[in-house]
């Protein structure tokens, strides 16, 4: 009688990962990928563990065809003002709102802002001193 062999994960059969590299880049979908895989080795690989396997190894697809090529991004223009010279009236929410001047004649710096901050790359490192830092001054 012919044993299956018995894995606490798929992706310890020796020479799936492998398989899986490939038919990835095939491009097939994960669905196809995991019946192809599942048919192969004799063992049970959802869609949902190709999908989990391919976000943790950060292998990035192509976006299907059926969207199109370049979508419109934001429909308000890119700020027209050098930085450090957007009023607040034309700051996007995906700009530093790093200030410049005084109250009446306050402006931004209007650069993209830096994931997770209201600031660019350059005011964050400015405005956000971390702890040990801090402890330096
Ligand atoms: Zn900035």
């Amino acid at each position: 009688m012919l044993r299956r062999p018995q894995y606490k994960t798929p992706w310890e059969a020796p020479r799936l990962m492998e398989r899986f590299l490939a038919l990835h880049d095939k491009h097939l979908s994960f669905e196809k990928i995991a019946a192809a895989l599942s048919a192969e080795f004799g063992i049970t690989v959802s869609k949902n563990a190709c999908i989990g396997k391919a976000r943790r190894l950060e292998l990035h697809r192509e976006k299907p065809r059926t969207t199109p090529a370049s979508k419109p991004k934001a429909l308000r223009s890119p700020p027209a003002e050098p930085p450090g010279q957007v009023p607040l009236l034309h700051l996007g929410n995906d700009d530093c709102h790093f200030p410049f001047g005084d109250h009446p004649t306050v402006r931004f710096c209007g650069l993209p802002k830096k994931p997770g901050s209201p600031y660019c790359a350059e005011h964050h490192a400015v405005a956000f001193v971390s702890p040990k830092q801090r402890w330096l001054i």
